[in-house]
């Protein structure tokens, strides 16, 4: 463990471990393995890095994104460890050089991707290759529940089988229950030591919206909070992606289109532009992000409704990495919510499939129409309690208004009772308000009790109404065509008058200015150490690009936040700031010292 610390201070720069990392490292040091579940951006990667570099032989690493693969190494490199990645871009000639090394014994890590380690050629090299350990990065990718399911995850137990001796340490950041059970069953770690952490991400801030005028919504919400912060637009059709790209690039940001129809070659383009440049966007339906380790990422934002509680906490996951303030954004209509749930009911797979997906889908209804803090139901849907309101949701800080919605919700039902079951939202809608058109009367449905019966209401108030009532159970729709409504069980109690008082969140009606959260000491400088810290961000910049590399490669922003605030004047000062090695104060120690010191001298 002496030599684990000594790791963590000289080549990564760090002070100390943290959360459950020592006692991970410290089992894998001993040869046993580890299960470990941490949320994004609490520092896993470190779980395995540092015991494949104490532990003789090579540390092998089963990543899925080959995209990404290049980056971590790159980053590792930097830092003076001896690491390498096999994938199917390299030429034979390169594959071969590090194969080599491998057998040697010459590398702490090498990346992987699944499907290659499988073949047998693969498993030959190991064969002849040391090995310190196995690390399974994502390993939600084993459940065939989840979005991320990679059929060759199931495989993986094959190395067990076959090197029995050789620690395995997998992890993940996602937090069901269902999926930790899967993982554990087909990795084959029933004697693996596990790890949970707390799943909670203080600093994200949680805000779901009612989805009228979305893009609208969300052009303010940029304005306000992120005029010019890297973020994420996730929608749910690749034609809604574009059209939101182009709209957003027409508004003056530049915000560029991930999804699964595009070429190759543009979504790489495009994702090593968000990487590596400042202040873009990315649109993109859930294809992008599985793995996206840009720490600096400043608001997530949902132009649709997630299908379960555990894809919007995956996705809006990869805000904020780095620990500083972010925002997980979302505007959700009445359509999606119909949308959504005719695909869960058409989707494939047979009926437990369904009704799996069906409940999630619920969950995640029941956390947008919430009125309490969005924090503690997130934390309670994933079995951790949260003792006191966060403080840090749009729920806590401002709290919603509600409504006695008991009388116009009996009226919405009984018109769709009378209806006959048969019409969508839009139908019902007009017969409420008493319009009169030619379908209504060739129905006759103008001469119903329930036609004009609310006119008290804006057409708007009764859309949001009937997604409330969708969202909470009481109407269904249909799975095919414009899904027609119809009455569930828990209706009657209501229509027969023995529920009272059903308090429903009234509709926004103006996006708030939003009080930024004032809890984090991290973001704060003064104005003169603003000033050097963009100097310094500058200068980063510059080297990052003409090294074709990710900023945070280089230097995360908190650790030049670390510069901006201490004034390291001498190598033994900058030794001192988190995150700054020895390989990075050997390369580019003097130049950012230098920065910082034309920045003391007084201008003569
Ligand atoms: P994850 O893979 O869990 O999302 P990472 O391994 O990428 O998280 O770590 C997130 C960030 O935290 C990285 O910038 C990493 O260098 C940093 N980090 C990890 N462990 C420590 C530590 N003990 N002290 C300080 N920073 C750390
Ligand atoms: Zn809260």
């Amino acid at each position: 463990m002496d030599q684990a610390l000594n790791i963590l201070r000289r080549v990564f720069g760090y002070e100390a471990f943290r959360h459950h990392q020592a006692e991970i490292i410290e089992t894998l040091l001993d040869g046993g393995d580890a299960f470990v579940l941490m949320p994004t951006g609490g520092g896993k990667s470190l779980c395995y890095q540092i015991p494949a570099m104490v532990r003789p032989g090579v540390g092998v690493v089963v990543s899925p994104l080959v995209a990404l693969m290049h980056d971590q190494v790159t980053a590792l490199k930097l830092l003076g460890v001896r690491a390498a990645c096999l994938n199917s871009t390299q030429d034979r000639e390169t594959q071969r050089a590090i194969e080599a090394q491998a057998k040697r014994g010459e590398l702490d890590l090498l990346y992987v991707a699944p499907e290659r380690l499988l073949t047998d050629n693969a498993l030959a090299l190991l064969d002849e290759t040391p090995l310190a350990l196995f690390a399974i990065d994502e390993a939600h990718c084993v459940s065939q529940w989840g979005h991320d399911f990679r059929p060759e995850y199931r495989q993986l137990s094959v190395l067990h089988q076959r090197f029995p001796d050789v620690p395995r340490l997998a992890l993940t950041a996602t937090a069901d229950r269902r999926t930790r059970a899967e993982i554990v069953e087909q990795l084959d770690l029933k004697n693996a030591r596990t790890f949970v952490n707390s799943f909670d991400r203080p600093n994200i801030h949680y805000a779901i919206t009612d989805g009228q005028n979305a893009r609208e919504r969300l052009w303010r919400f940029l304005v306000n909070e992120h005029p010019d912060d890297a973020g994420i637009v996730y929608c749910l059709s690749r034609k809604k992606v574009e059209t939101v790209a182009e709209w957003l690039t027409a508004k003056g940001r530049e915000a560029l289109p991930y999804h699964a129809g595009l070429p190759a070659e543009i979504r790489e383009r495009h994702q090593s532009r968000f990487l590596r440049e400042e202040g873009l966007i990315i649109v993109a339906t859930i294809a992008f992000g599985m793995g996206i380790d840009k720490p600096d990422v400043r608001f997530v934002a949902h132009l649709n409704l997630p299908k379960s509680i555990e894809a919007y906490y995956q996705e809006t996951g990869r805000a904020g990495r780095d620990g500083e303030p972010a925002d997980a954004w979302l505007a959700y209509g009445l359509q999606d919510v119909i949308t959504l749930r005719q695909m869960t009911l058409q989707g494939e797979g047979d009926a437990l499939h369904k009704r799996v997906a069906h409940q999630k889908l619920e969950a995640m209804l029941g956390l947008c129409e919430l009125i309490t803090c969005r924090r503690q139901a997130l934390l309670a849907y994933f079995d951790e309690t949260l003792d006191a309101p966060c403080g840090n949701c749009d729920n806590c800080r401002n709290p919603p208004e509600t409504w006695d919605a008991t009388e116009p919700a009996r009226k919405a039902l009984s018109c769709v009772y009378r209806t006959g079951q048969r019409f969508g939202v839009n139908y019902v809608i007009d017969v409420l308000t008493g319009k009169a058109d030619e379908r209504i009367r060739r129905n006759g449905h103008d001469r119903l009790s329930t036609f004009g019966i609310g006119t008290d209401l804006k057409a708007t108030a009764w859309r949001a109404l009937f997604r409330q009532l969708i969202a909470l159970g009481y109407l269904e729709t249909d799975a095919e065509g414009y899904g027609a409504l119809h009455l569930t069980e828990k209706c009657r109690p209501l229509l027969r008058g023995e529920v009272t008082g059903l308090r429903l969140r009234r509709m926004q009606k103006r996006v708030k200015a939003d009080i930024r959260p004032m809890d984090s000491e991290v973001s704060e400088l003064s104005a003169e150490e603003e000033a050097l810290y963009d100097e310094l961000r500058r200068h980063r910049n510059a080297l990052a690009e003409a090294q074709g590399v990710p900023p945070y490669v280089i230097f995360a922003n908190s650790t030049l936040r670390g510069m901006a605030r201490r004034r390291p004047l001498d190598r033994e000062a900058m030794a001192r700031i988190s995150g700054v090695g020895e390989k990075k104060l050997e390369r580019y120690g003097d130049e950012f010292i230098d920065l910082i010191r034309e920045y003391e001298a007084p201008i003569t």
